[in-house]
């Protein structure tokens, strides 16, 4: 089913690349997701599951590089083309579309400081990986540091009192790493690579952090178990521990003096990627409830000539509009200025995902009993829109963020 793009400046060009997602999106993403679901989470990464097969489509058709500039061998999409192909996979399936965004987070961040180095060894390999033998993973959270580890700009962020479970030291040329991330880290107990975000300088609290793009091959590094839970259940998710692992300085990326400015010109692309995805998750909602009202008969009327089911489906539809809408805008503005309004990318992520959930919740009411089995994908919907109120922030604290930042900063100067 199509819908109508308000965009009436997308190029052919665009366009092209929006129905090539969704193709990938409907006959890969979608029947993998669905087998994927109902697996165990060791199931899930086995060899020869088909959790790979998709990775290996997806790395094929270079779907693991949209984030990353051609000129490092990536996909080299403009924002918007980025956005546009972020909620056709995320309406496939969000779980397996985070699975594959954050495969290039490394890359990603060896993108925004290139170094010589860091372009000969991870850059350009990982773009011109095709046999999945290259994952990348953001390791932020830790087990006693969820949402303060996602607020800079807030005062908690530099409390001194707050201290890290992961810390590298400076021995040397080296820094030695101590501790680990949390069970949430996606693609944690499949990746090659991590984006580690850990506290270099205690006295600084959270924003005396580090970020290492490091290969994770080195001694003492060690993977916990893949996560069970409710959403998302094709997205890989576990611990990463580190046992005093020697880890050459030049991995480092950026240091305390740049690590909370840095993390806010990151997190200004990941929340807003949230509200993208989000998008595509209640589309799919939508769609799917669209469909079944169509040929649902109730008291001798398909549900669709109810006046209450019709405002419904209209209520939902502007959910995904408004969705799009807040979410393409801030993606595309943060990522074309050097100086991005975060606040823009936390509505959009908190916008987008309580939409997705709104939506997904009305479609199950829509399908009524039947909305809650799993024989109707709404009910999958459901779950993984449910883990996005949390993902990449839970939205309570992302407001709180928000809120701090327009006190500190409005009205803007520029
Ligand atoms: C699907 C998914 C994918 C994820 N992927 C990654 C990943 O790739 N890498 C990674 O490192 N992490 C990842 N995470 C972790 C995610 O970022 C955290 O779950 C999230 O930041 C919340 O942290 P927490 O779970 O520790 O909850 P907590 O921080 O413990 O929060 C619990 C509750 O308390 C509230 N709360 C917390 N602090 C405050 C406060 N100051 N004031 C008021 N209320 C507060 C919160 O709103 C929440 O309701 C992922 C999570 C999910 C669900």
């Amino acid at each position: 089913m199509d819908f109508l793009d308000m965009d009436i400046h997308l190029t052919k060009e665009d366009m092209m690349l929006k129905k090539n997602a969704n193709e990938f999106a409907r006959k890969v993403m979608r029947p993998i997701a669905k087998e994927l679901d109902a697996m165990t989470p060791d199931k899930v990464i086995a060899k020869g599951s088909p959790f790979w097969t998709f990775m290996k489509k997806g790395y094929e058709l270079g779907y693991h590089s949209i984030l990353i500039p051609d000129a490092y061998g990536g996909m080299g999409l403009t924002p918007l083309q980025q956005a546009i192909v972020f909620e056709e996979l995320a309406w496939g399936s969000v779980g397996l579309t985070v699975a594959i965004g954050v495969a290039s987070f490394p890359a990603f961040g060896a993108a925004m400081v290139p170094e010589e180095t860091m372009i000969e060894e991870i850059l350009v390999p990982y773009c011109e990986n095709r046999d999945v033998t290259m994952i990348g993973c953001w390791g932020i959270t830790e087990p006693d540091h969820g949402s303060d580890t996602l607020m800079p700009g807030h005062p908690s962020f530099r409390d001194p009192k707050i201290v890290s479970q992961c810390v590298a030291t400076l021995d040397g040329d080296d820094f030695i790493l101590n501790g680990q991330k949390s069970a949430w880290v996606s693609c944690g107990t499949i990746a090659t690579h991590c984006a580690l975000f850990c506290q270099i300088d205690k006295s600084m609290g959270h924003a005396g952090g580090g970020i290492f793009v490091m290969p994770l091959n080195l001694p003492g590094v060690k993977k916990g178990a893949a996560l069970d839970k409710m959403g998302q259940r094709d997205l890989n998710q576990g611990e990463i521990f580190f046992d005093n692992v020697r880890v050459p300085g030049k991995y480092l990326i950026a240091g305390p003096e740049a690590y909370e400015a840095l993390l806010e010109i990151i997190l200004s692309t990941t929340t807003a990627f949230m509200g993208i995805a989000a998008t595509g998750v209640a589309r799919a909602a939508f769609e799917e409830a669209l469909t079944y009202a169509k040929t649902r008969v109730q008291g001798g009327k398909a549900l669709i000539e109810y006046p209450t089911i019709q405002t419904k489906l209209f209520h939902m539809l502007r959910k995904v509009e408004t969705s799009r809408a807040i979410s393409r805008a801030a993606f595309c503005y943060n990522q074309n200025t050097s100086m991005p309004a975060e606040e823009y990318s936390l509505m959009a992520k908190i916008h987008g995902t309580q939409a997705a959930f709104d939506v997904a919740s009305d479609a199950i009411q829509i399908f009524g009993g039947n909305g809650l089995t799993k024989e109707y994908l709404v009910e999958k919907l459901f779950r993984d829109a449910r883990a996005m109120l949390i993902e990449d922030g839970s939205n309570d604290t992302l407001a709180i963020s928000g809120g701090h930042k327009i006190i500190q900063t409005y009205p803007r100067k520029d």
